[in-house]
């Protein structure tokens, strides 16, 4: 079977890589680098704290894989509520968590004062620990996606923009391919590339920002604050610092971070942990969100597959569900195959939804 698949991202590479793997004959085609989409932009944050045991399922297996290729590097991941009604959700998350046999304990707030001193926990009600949580390096996923995906005879081109001229057949650089199946995992731009073939997806895009400080030095965890909405991780000897987004258009946006966003994140820092390091370096990107916070993972049209939507979740998703995506294709099985086709089947909406783009990134899919 021969397969093309737009986008070298992280959602991409992984299902060109498990594609390859089952047999099928694969060209990526990324209009830029790989990885120059959002997965080359992302924080690497990669845990299974997911209070649905569909997501909880979904992050085990992506967790596992990402262990067996030695990208996940261990990292407990901390997550608070300052008021009383997020208080009570998290502890309802941590008990249906646990039900799902996740590895997460709540904590008082002495009790997490006690495991990192170097956190102010005044004014938190409520933590969450998820110790089998980690981080991802993006370049590094993409470095060893790509190295997977042509060492199971995949063929990358890079600089290729395509779109599609049918379901299956792609307007390339060097003239038009026909292709067995067409997988599209291309972000944002999943939208109008599959709306030149007549299919409506309800998705939108939008923008998130993030920074790294210059060196810190305090012992923390990742970290994310749900009353005051932002997150970071350790990375290397300083910190990622994110927050949540707002809705753009995808043809037009600024992939540069806005200064208010470094000031309001640095203060957010020194709050909650009384560091005042400075700003290093700052971008944005842009993720995806449909309708109910679940992706948009399947067939469209005859020959025809998507790959997007994953509310800020798709780099530490991209293993699991590019080898759910590929044996679907390949009408193979999957571990996840009893319990995903129903909630990501792209064709659940018929893309005339109104819907406002979630502006916390964190979410779970049904939250
Ligand atoms: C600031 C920020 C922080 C984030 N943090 C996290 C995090 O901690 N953990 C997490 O799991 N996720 C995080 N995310 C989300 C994550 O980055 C995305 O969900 C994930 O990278 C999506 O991967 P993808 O492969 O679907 O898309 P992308 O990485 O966007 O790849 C799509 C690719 O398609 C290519 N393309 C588009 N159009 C065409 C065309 N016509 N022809 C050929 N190629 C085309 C693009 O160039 C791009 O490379 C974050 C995102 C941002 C912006």
């Amino acid at each position: 079977m021969t397969v093309a698949v737009v986008g070298g991202g992280a959602v991409g590479l992984s299902t060109a890589t498990a594609l390859a793997r089952r047999g099928a004959s694969v060209t990526v085609f990324e209009r830029d680098e790989l990885g120059s989409g959002a997965t080359g932009r992302a924080a690497g944050l990669c845990y299974d704290a997911f209070a649905d045991d569909v997501d909880a399922a979904v992050a085990a297996d992506a967790l596992s894989r990402y262990r067996d290729l030695d990208l996940f590097d261990p990292q407990p991941y901390v997550w608070v509520a300052r008021d009383g009604s997020d208080a009570t959700a998290v502890r309802e998350q941590i008990a249906q968590m646990q039900r799902n046999g996740v590895v997460v304990e709540t904590l008082t707030p002495a009790e997490l004062g006690d495991r990192y001193p170097a956190l102010d926990t005044s004014g938190i009600e409520v933590a969450g620990l998820a110790r089998d949580a980690g981080v991802l390096n993006p370049d590094s996923v993409v470095a060893t996606l790509a190295k997977q995906a042509r060492a199971n005879g995949a063929t990358i081109e890079t600089h290729t923009p395509v779109s599609l001229a049918s379901p299956t057949s792609l307007e390339t650089p060097c003239g038009t391919r026909t292709f067995d199946a067409v997988v599209v995992a291309a972000g944002p731009e999943t939208k109008p590339l599959v709306a030149d073939v007549g299919v409506s997806l309800a998705l939108k895009a939008y923008r998130a920002q993030a920074l790294v400080t210059d060196p810190v030095d305090a012992a923390l965890p990742s970290f994310y604050d749900a009353t005051r909405e932002f997150y970071w991780r350790p990375r290397d000897d300083a910190l990622l610092v994110g927050d949540g987004a707002h809705e753009v258009d995808p043809a037009d946006w600024n992939p540069d971070a806005d200064p208010e966003f470094v000031d309001r994140s640095l203060n957010r820092v020194e709050e909650a942990a009384a560091l005042r390091p400075a700003c290093d370096r700052a971008w944005a990107g842009l993720c995806t969100a449909t309708p109910d916070g679940a992706p948009l993972a399947g067939e469209v049209v005859d020959g025809l597959w998507v790959a997007t939507g994953w509310q800020g979740h798709g780099l530490m998703r991209a293993p699991a569900m590019g080898d759910y995506l590929a044996a679907a294709v390949l009408d193979r099985p999957n571990p996840l195959s009893e319990h995903l086709p129903g909630r990501v089947d792209p064709t659940r909406f018929d893309g005339s939804e109104t819907f406002a783009a979630l502006d916390d990134p964190t979410r779970d899919w049904n939250e």
